[in-house]
């Protein structure tokens, strides 16, 4: 059965407008003798006009026709849902094709919708059957490529729901259907987690949630006016019993949250990392002195002095600053190197770090070299393995000493 036929002369009937989109009578096509010429959209095989129990108005297939046709196999769900969405969207002044035929028969969507100029396209697919995450995600591409956004639409909970942007729905009381789940909202709470910043680093909690049943007319509604907008959050989300989502839709406003949010974890991360730095800083340097003093004076004290001096030179000429060094405040996972300061700096806390003068490229804690930005100064026999241990963009200086190993 399907929602629309084929006249050979006027075109395209639709039984879900009251004039079937043409100016013409549904009581003109149905139980009419002779009987009209009628055919299926997509096989165009005989079709006739009828009636569903629930007074639908549909058409089914001559008998022996209706065999390997999609339309054919649609159940009175289906069409009841295409309905229901058709009427929606016409309600919120949109256009709506049913069973509309894509450019070369790419794609047949269930119903679709245009704004009347034509340039906010969705298609509305009614999937009642079992399909597979794949074949969701191939089907949405397809639209996608043709500039038209895909809501999926069932009426029981399936496993694909989530995987493109979809519609969980449920029929109504006193008629319709409601949207069970796919609109969610973001809400935050209190931390009162006793790790405080380090698992919490946003002070607060924040997470998706479904935002509760609504009638699907209105959900249609605010699809259309672009008030509720497709989401993919960062990791699926779980909304209540109807499984796990990696599509939601969101409000403009939801969508702010969540990025204000997800802006504080980052910050909150990045805060308490630099605070373990400092704490490192603080706890070991002077322990760690002799190991660095030792590796150090592997090189002829004209050799260090030379690498102090260019360090310390260009430590001045970039930031127009006097520049320091500081032996003893280099803990062991510096690599034993130097540490070269800004400005007068106490390397107390990481503000004014600017380079390392030779670091062990054994033992140098890169992350800590990509986080802190600093120039790594060193010799040319050396330059070669740091450069490889270092993150990319690590700004490496070889200088010349005149000392081999
Ligand atoms: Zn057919
Ligand atoms: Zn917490």
């Amino acid at each position: 059965m399907s929602l629309t036929a084929i006249d050979p002369d006027l075109g395209i009937l639709d039984a879900t407008q009251s004039d079937l989109g043409c100016g013409r009578d549904w009581a003109t096509v149905h139980r009419v003798r002779p009987r009209p010429v009628l055919l299926c959209p997509a096989c165009h095989h005989r079709v006739h006009a009828k009636l569903s129990p629930g007074s639908v108005r549909f058409f089914a297939h001559d008998a022996r026709t209706s065999r390997q046709c999609a339309l054919a196999g649609e159940s009175v769900a289906h069409h009841r849902l295409k309905l229901a969405l058709a009427s929606a969207i016409r309600a919120a002044g949109h256009h709506a094709s049913v069973e509309a035929a894509g450019p070369e028969g790419r794609w047949r969507a269930d119903v679709l919708s245009a704004s009347p100029n034509g340039t906010n396209r969705w298609a509305w697919e009614v999937q009642l059957a079992a399909t597979t995450n794949a074949d969701i995600e191939e089907r949405t591409a397809r639209y996608a490529a043709d500039d038209i956004g895909v809501c999926w639409v069932s009426d029981r909970s399936r496993n694909w729901l989530g995987s493109a942007p979809s519609l969980l729905v449920k029929t109504a009381d006193g008629g319709g259907y409601a949207v069970e789940a796919g609109p969610a909202q973001f809400v935050t709470e209190e931390c009162t987690c006793s790790h405080g910043h380090r698992t919490c680093p946003a002070g607060r909690h924040g997470h998706w949630e479904g935002d509760g049943e609504a009638p699907l007319r209105e959900v249609v509604v605010r699809v259309l006016n672009a008030a509720l907008l497709p989401h993919a959050p960062a990791g699926p989300v779980s909304l209540g019993s109807t499984g796990v989502w990696r599509w939601l839709w969101a409000t403009a406003g939801a969508l702010a949250e969540a990025e204000a949010y997800a802006e504080e974890e980052r910050v909150g991360r990045e805060r308490w990392r630099t605070q373990q730095i400092e704490y490192a800083a603080r706890r070991f340097p002077e322990a760690n002195a002799p190991l660095v003093s030792e590796w150090q004076e592997t090189l002829a004290p004209a050799a260090r002095q030379r690498l102090e001096d260019t360090a310390l030179a260009q430590a001045r000429a970039e930031t127009g600053k006097p520049a320091f060094v500081h032996l003893t405040a280099t803990a062991y996972h510096f690599g034993c190197g130097v540490l070269v300061t800004i400005g007068s700096a106490v390397p107390r806390s990481t503000r004014g770090w600017y380079g390392l003068i030779r670091p062990d490229p054994a033992r140098l804690d890169m992350k800590l070299v990509e986080q802190l930005d600093l120039v790594l100064f060193t010799i040319p026999d050396e330059a070669a393995a740091l450069r490889q241990a270092a993150p990319p963009g690590t700004r490496v200086v070889t200088v010349e000493t005149g000392q081999n190993f």
